[in-house]
């Protein structure tokens, strides 16, 4: 099949891909701009990274990418579906089914122990207890915390709490993975170890990741960079990975044509 006019042809290869998005908190005087129309796509498969000063908009941005926030103008599709056409019923279903989002600050729950803090997106999806717990078991040996099933938060380290909010990110198997600022309170060996496990989560399956951050020590796990700065995306350095992504993308994208004229 041959598309001659690109705006028909499916947009296969791109896990998210954001045009004109603009958001503006409060208004008057007390409104503070940040997003001032963002175009960004993100490949699937791939490790994208947000960098920029504080305050430039890289928490906004992957909120409205991730359908916990509205923009004001733009489009955002996330693997092909377009968030402003749903209803915010649709959103919501599809970010619980879709979305995995690593918090800066872990937000996990200090009464809950690591499986039932894992297991959360998933009873909201309504899946079984039993199968919740056994999914939430998996995800944590996932992350190599077989060891801390049974423990609270406040009895594991930083880098054992972001793992255990790691595994309640993946649990649910999204496609999206949404972190802001993972290692900021990580040690640098520990912030390694968490972007391993994050650098493999992309690799596997048909997944995406956005990981933002200011740490310098972690850009050799981008597939590319992008800069941001007062609410605007200024530059996208290609990683060493870009020509492989692009590879892969293509022939995806073949794939998935050919299974859809089947
Ligand atoms: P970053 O994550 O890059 O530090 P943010 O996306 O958090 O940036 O913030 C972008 C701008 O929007 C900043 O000027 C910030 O003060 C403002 N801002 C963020 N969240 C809110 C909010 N809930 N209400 C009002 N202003 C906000
Ligand atoms: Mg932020």
């Amino acid at each position: 099949m041959e598309y001659t006019n690109d705006a028909a042809a499916p947009k296969l290869e791109f896990a998210v891909r954001c045009r004109g998005i603009t958001k503006t908190y409060g208004t008057g005087d007390a409104s503070a701009i940040a997003l001032r129309g963002i175009d960004l796509e993100v490949y699937r498969g791939e490790l994208l990274m947000l960098v920029g000063p504080s305050g430039c908009g890289k928490t906004t941005l992957i909120s409205v990418i991730a359908a916990i926030l509205d923009q004001n103008s733009g489009d955002c599709e996330v693997f092909g579906q377009n968030l402003q056409r749903m209803s915010r019923k649709e959103r919501t279903r599809f970010r619980g089914e879709s979305i995995g989002f690593v918090f800066q600050l872990f937000n996990l729950l200090p009464a809950l122990n690591s499986i039932e803090n894992v297991a959360i997106p998933l009873l909201i999806n309504g899946i079984s207890p039993k199968e919740s717990e056994a999914r939430a078991i998996a995800a944590l040996e996932q992350v190599q915390l077989e060891d801390h099933l049974d423990s609270l938060p406040g009895q594991l380290s930083g880098g054992q709490q972001q793992r255990v909010a790691i595994a309640r990110a993946l649990v649910h198997d999204p496609k999206l993975i949404v972190c802001d600022e993972p290692t900021s309170s990580l040690d640098h060996q520990t912030g390694h170890s968490v972007m391993e496990i994050l650098r493999g989560v992309a690799k596997s399956h048909d997944r995406s990741l956005i990981v933002v951050t200011h740490d310098p020590r972690i850009f050799e796990f981008a597939d590319r960079i992008a800069h941001m700065d007062d609410g605007k995306i200024v530059d996208v350095i290609d990683g060493e990975n870009k020509k492989r992504l692009h590879r892969e993308s293509q022939e995806r994208l073949q794939r998935e044509i050919k299974e859809r004229l089947q």
